[in-house]
């Protein structure tokens, strides 16, 4: 699986190290730098003045130096990270020292300025830095003028102490900047540190409740690429072989479970093209013959500027749910078959009891009764049988079309079922054209106006409607039975021609007659639709080739 890796917020102690370390770092190269810079100074000034011969004191001179030096020599050589910020301090202490000692050795060589270093260095050190530089430099320099030769107050007895103190007051204002510029760096890197750690968090927790769930989720990038799948997917990897090479030998099919499926419209590549689908079933079939439902959904993803973040396939097995619906397709089937036989004989039985001329009236009226309603039962039985799922395959090749008046089917089948519309007061019309052809198998096209008129009976309401219109154009012919029921509401509209489903409860009925009728008009190459207002009534539209070889058109 692919995971962002953990990386929780540092702690608050490893932190604070971090941020000292950082600052003698700093205070490190800072120092480093001066006190290099001030050591070469003195260096080059006490080589120079020695060959040229021009030092007065040149033992005094060199004693300077080499304070100097031995104190950049500990500048670089003591750790100071590891000693208490005070002890730094020393450093630029030793050096004003030094400096006076080299100021004893040339007075008027003006190496007072030297000060300007360890004055700067001391000021970064603090407040008390800057107060101990701003008074012990002009002291001492005041108090080697006095001691020293020729000591007259001149201009420069100010001067010097005067840019002491601005170099140092500047290192100090600068220092507190430049610190207080780290210090607001610092607060932003941890809040960022923090923000990262949180959204980290929360990508786990998602990451983790994505494996606890027993559907595939794989998401894909903006260019097409898996970034992301979760446990499910590796168990149901055979559905997905592009995700799982090792199932190459897997065959997929389409729903229908015998069609393959072209890689091409494999979901995944689907997905990959940018279309959005929901349930779509993949069949995938190993090299022992062991069969797997999937049913994919697709979405694309909007990211939080609104463009589009790529896509999420979400994959769940329904090899279950799918056995379970042929296993109750088999047994209805299997059931109903059964009945037939049986039924078919009871039938001729009651018609042999009604022949017989001696049979009382009584007698009579009930095989009469039980006739009807065998007769009814053979047809529930003959529908349940039509309806189960390899009959419904079949139902194409047992359609045998040719050219047939349609307006004479309707009129035979209002005829057939005036009863049932009359015991309900319900006006039964015919509208448009006298005759109208169609390429359609007579016998089938019956079964389909008798359920439709049948519907629009059983769903209307008492001294209500029925209308039906045929219309021809020479292409394409159509049948329309409107009535003036209870109508079908929006979300069952798209389902009424599955298998089994009702929507209305209450009205008896096995949800069986529009599928068949559904299937039969597909098997002619035609299309049947629905169009209702709940509580207005319900429109059912046949459309069929009016002539061989020509295509419906609406
Ligand atoms: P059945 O009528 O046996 O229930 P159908 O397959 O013929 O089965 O119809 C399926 C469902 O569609 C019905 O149960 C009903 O809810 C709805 N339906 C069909 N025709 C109409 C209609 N004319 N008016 C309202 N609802 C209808």
């Amino acid at each position: 699986m692919r995971r962002a890796t953990a990386a929780g917020a540092p702690s608050a102690t490893p932190r604070t190290r971090r941020r000292t370390t950082l600052r003698f770092d700093l205070r490190d190269r800072v120092a480093v730098g001066n006190q290099l810079l001030l050591c070469g100074i003195v260096v080059v000034l006490f080589v120079g003045g020695t060959l040229a011969g021009v030092l007065s004191s040149p033992g005094v001179f060199a004693i300077g130096t080499l304070l100097i030096a031995v104190a950049t020599i500990a500048t670089l050589a003591v750790p100071w990270t590891r000693v208490a910020p005070a002890w730094v301090a020393l450093v630029p202490l030793v050096d004003i020292v030094a400096i006076a000692v080299l100021r004893v050795a040339e007075p008027p060589a003006g190496l007072g300025l030297l000060w300007a270093f360890p004055a700067m260095w001391l000021a970064s050190l603090g407040l008390a830095g800057l107060i101990v530089s701003c008074v012990l430099i002009p002291l001492l320099y005041w108090v080697l003028l006095v001691v020293g030769p020729a000591s007259a107050f001149t201009f420069s007895t100010l001067l010097l102490p005067i840019v002491i103190i601005a170099i140092s007051s500047a290192g100090y204002v600068a220092t507190r900047r430049f610190t207080a510029q780290r210090d607001l760096l610092d607060a932003q890197a941890a809040r960022l540190a923090f923000a990262r750690s949180a959204a980290v968090r929360q990508e786990q927790l998602v990451t983790e409740v994505l494996d606890t769930v027993d559907f595939g989720v794989v998401r894909l990038s903006v260019g097409g690429d898996i970034v992301y799948e979760n446990d499910a997917v590796g168990r149901l990897s055979s559905a997905i072989p592009e995700l799982h090479p090792a199932s190459g030998r897997t065959t997929l099919l389409a729903e229908d479970g015998r069609t393959p499926l072209p890689a091409n419209d494999h979901p995944l590549a689907r997905t990959r093209r940018g279309e959005t689908f929901d349930d779509v079933v993949v069949w995938s079939q190993d090299a022992e013959g062991r069969r797997s439902a999937l049913t994919f959904t697709a979405r694309r993803l909007i990211d939080h500027r609104g463009e589009d973040g790529g896509a999420v396939l979400v994959a769940r097995d329904v090899t279950a749910e799918r056995e379970a619906l042929r296993a109750r397709d088999d047994l209805v089937a299997s059931v109903s078959h059964e009945l037939r036989t049986p039924l078919t004989s009871v039938l001729g039985y009651l018609e042999l009891a009604l022949d017989e001329e001696d049979l009382p009236e009584r007698a009579r009226r009930y095989v009469d009764t039980a006739l009807s309603s065998s007769e009814r039962l053979l047809a529930i039985v003959a529908d349940i049988l039509t309806a189960s799922r390899r009959s419904l395959q079949s139902v194409e090749s047992s359609v045998h079309p040719r050219e047939i008046d349609v307006v004479e089917i309707v009129r035979a089948s209002i005829l057939a079922l005036r009863p049932l519309a009359d015991d309900r007061v319900i006006k039964v019309t015919v509208d448009g054209a006298e005759s109208a052809v169609a390429y359609a198998d007579p016998g089938r096209l019956r079964q389909v106006i008798d359920n439709l008129l049948g519907n629009a009976i059983k769903f209307n309401r008492d001294g209500g409607s029925i209308e039906v219109t045929v219309h021809t154009d020479g292409d394409t012919t159509t049948i329309a039975v409107r009535d003036t029921g209870i109508g079908i509401g929006e979300e069952d509209r798209g389902r009424v021609f599955e298998r089994f489903f009702r929507a209305s409860e209450d009205i008896a009925g096995n949800g069986l007659g529009l599928a068949i009728s559904h299937e039969i008009v597909r098997a002619h190459d035609g299309e049947l639709t629905v169009a209702s207002e709940p509580g207005v009534g319900s429109t059912f539209t046949v459309a069929l080739p009016a002539k061989a070889g020509t295509r419906v058109t609406r």
